[in-house]
């Protein structure tokens, strides 16, 4: 398996273990299963509120509060689930030319 991160709080996935799981209990592919178990984010937080919580773990990657602080702010908007293209087109709730990848914008399913 090649060496991916978990597109919620950025960890680096080495593993098959560490996946996180659909609502069929396969395993999801783009998420760790701190973030991500049986269809749903296990915490409802905010981009700011995850490098909140994440930045206690800095030291697991070499890093002191502050520094891990600012690698999540450069790292976490490129990540699926804070990666959010959603255009105007996407504010009446369906827009079929949406390419946002984020999964809790359901814009491009139509309902
Ligand atoms: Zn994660
Ligand atoms: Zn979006
Ligand atoms: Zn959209």
């Amino acid at each position: 398996m090649n060496n991916k991160l978990c597109q919620s709080c950025g960890m680096p996935i080495t593993n098959e273990e560490q996946l996180g799981t659909n609502k069929d209990r396969s395993n999801n592919i783009d998420y760790c299963k701190y973030c991500y178990l049986n269809g749903e984010f296990i915490d409802k937080v905010t981009m700011e509120e995850l490098i909140e919580k994440c930045s206690k773990y800095g030291d697991q990657a070499g890093m002191n509060e502050e520094e891990m602080k600012e690698h999540c702010r450069k790292l976490f908007p490129t990540l699926k689930r804070w990666n959010c293209t959603c255009t105007n087109e996407c504010a009446s709730g369906y827009n079929p030319n949406c390419t946002c990848e984020n999964p809790e914008c359901h814009c491009s399913l139509q309902q």
